[in-house]
């Protein structure tokens, strides 16, 4: 990625969407929409002084939803342009109220709230899309619960979780824990604000609220309007104090998760959903198992599955070894439901089909393997393309020319027309730009003669 931002060739038009593509191959124009950032990329350095007082806090899609970012962010740290965005949907300032905290903070001066989008006209010999894909929504299969249960979670959350980067910094806290840690925080600013109210009537009348209560409760200060707001008051502070202080007991006992289990076809091989094997998960969950092993040497998994798929040079070796080093044991089944079981912890139902008998396991923590499914915009996009989609949803190539589209001179590379892992996009990807460089030094030569 870096070096596709540094290539003098590559024109990288991020925060922008096609929106009309006219012509024939070897002489498209493409009308490009490049959205207002509200951030000059010429001069923002990537330095983040901006979104440090940011007031807004909102869900971070790219965790996910697990963590929180601001109102003016980058998608991730990584991100090639590392420039930052202003998200017009919830910044005060873009809203109508005052704020410009960020603009404040930003010694480049590159906040420019005023930036409108643009239109962009591109003149191109050949088209490449690489949209890649979606991961299929596991709470379309009742019987996981995804979403009901806390503890069950895509591979793509784990792997969130499981990143130094992520909103966990790595560690393995479970969605039930951190939500009730939430609760906790929560319950605790309502209880400072509640002991203020007290604690005046206590400065008052020199006397604790409880030992005030007691004898309130024994029918003292019978027509006492000020005692009256006191009990009041006291039994409102008693009303968040007691549930604080059960949650804070139970969050005592909160540790990483160390039992995992892992659901291998989750949409994938499913007359249901996609019939198709979507190739990449089952060596994911084993990479996934192996990393939550190395953050704790006593985290345990069960990777349930019709067969586990290890296609590919190495691979066979790398489930063994996961097997053999990294505590994963393998289970030949197919999970029927999982329910919740005490302290929210998911029980996997599933028939151990090598023993012939229906099972029941507990666990920490329940990681979907979840079908790649069709980019949700595949449909927007085809149309904009004049390009045809298949059966399933991802864009239509043929088997003995796999990287053309329906249209000559679009092709299409990756996940964007079927299932595969990292090193097959990228040699894709490869494998379409020279197809692209055929039509480019056609057109070319088609000039030159002209
Ligand atoms: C949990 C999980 C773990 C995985 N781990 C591994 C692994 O360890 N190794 C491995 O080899 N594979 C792994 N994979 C598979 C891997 O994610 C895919 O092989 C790979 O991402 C496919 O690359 P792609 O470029 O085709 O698509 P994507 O990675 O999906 O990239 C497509 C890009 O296009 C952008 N885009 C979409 N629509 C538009 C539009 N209209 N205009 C402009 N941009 C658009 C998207 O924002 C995205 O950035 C994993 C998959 C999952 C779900
Ligand atoms: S104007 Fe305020 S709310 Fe908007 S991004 Fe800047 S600091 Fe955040
Ligand atoms: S790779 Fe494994 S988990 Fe994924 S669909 Fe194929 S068999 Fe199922």
């Amino acid at each position: 990625m870096l070096d596709v931002g540094r290539h003098p060739n590559i024109e990288l038009l991020a925060y922008s969407e096609v929106e009309k593509v006219e012509g024939e191959a070897g002489d498209f124009r493409i009308t490009v929409r490049r959205k207002a950032r509200y951030v000059d990329e010429d001069k923002c350095t990537g330095c983040g002084a901006c979104k440090e007082k940011c007031p807004t806090i909102v869900p971070d899609a790219f965790n996910r939803g697990l963590g929180q970012r601001k109102a003016i962010y980058s998608w991730f740290a990584q991100g090639i342009p590392s420039t930052h965005t202003i998200d017009p949907q919830y910044c005060r300032q873009l809203n109508g109220k005052k704020c410009g905290v960020c603009k404040k903070g930003c010694k480049a001066d590159a906040i420019n709230f005023d930036q409108k989008e643009r239109i962009i006209e591109l003149e191109v010999a050949s088209i490449i899309v690489a949209t890649g894909y979606d991961i299929f929504d596991p709470a379309l299969i009742h019987e996981y619960q995804y979403g009901k249960i806390a503890n069950v979670v895509t591979a793509i959350e784990f792997e969130r979780l499981l990143s130094a980067s992520g909103p966990t910094g790595g560690h393995l806290d479970r969605p039930s824990d951190r939500a009730i840690e939430a609760e906790i925080e929560e319950l605790e600013k309502k209880a400072a604000k509640s002991q203020k109210v007290i604690g005046k009537f206590e400065e008052q009348h020199g006397e604790s609220s409880a030992e005030f209560y007691t004898r309130y409760e024994k029918g003292e200060f019978k027509g006492d309007e000020e005692r009256e707001k006191w009990a009041e008051r006291y039994k409102e502070h008693l009303a968040i104090v007691e549930p604080l202080e059960a949650l804070k007991k139970r969050a005592e006992g909160f540790s990483a998760a160390k039992r995992l289990a892992f659901i291998q076809c989750v949409g994938s091989r499913d007359a249901r959903f996609y019939p198709f094997c979507s190739g990449y998960c089952c060596m994911h969950s084993i990479k996934e198992a192996i990393i939550a092993h190395e953050h704790g040497s006593e985290t345990t998994s069960t990777i349930f599955g019709m067969d586990i798929r290890a296609v590919g040079k190495g691979f066979e070796e790398y489930k063994v070894r996961g097997g053999n080093n990294s505590n994963i044991r393998y289970a030949r089944g197919r999970v029927a439901e999982i329910i919740e079981g005490p302290d929210n912890n998911p029980i996997v139902v599933y028939e151990d089909t090598r023993e012939r008998k229906v099972k029941e396991e507990e666990f920490d923590l329940v990681i979907l393997a979840t079908a790649c499914a069709p980019n949700s915009g595949v449909k927007q996009l085809a149309e904009i393309l004049d390009i045809e989609i298949d059966r399933f949803g991802f864009y239509k190539t043929s088997a003995n020319q796999p990287l053309d589209t329906s249209r000559p001179g679009i092709f299409v590379c990756g996940c964007a027309h079927g299932p595969m892992d990292i090193p097959e996009s990228v040699a894709q990807a490869s494998s379409a730009a020279a197809r692209a460089v055929q039509i480019v030094t056609a057109s070319e030569k088609l000039r030159k003669a002209s």
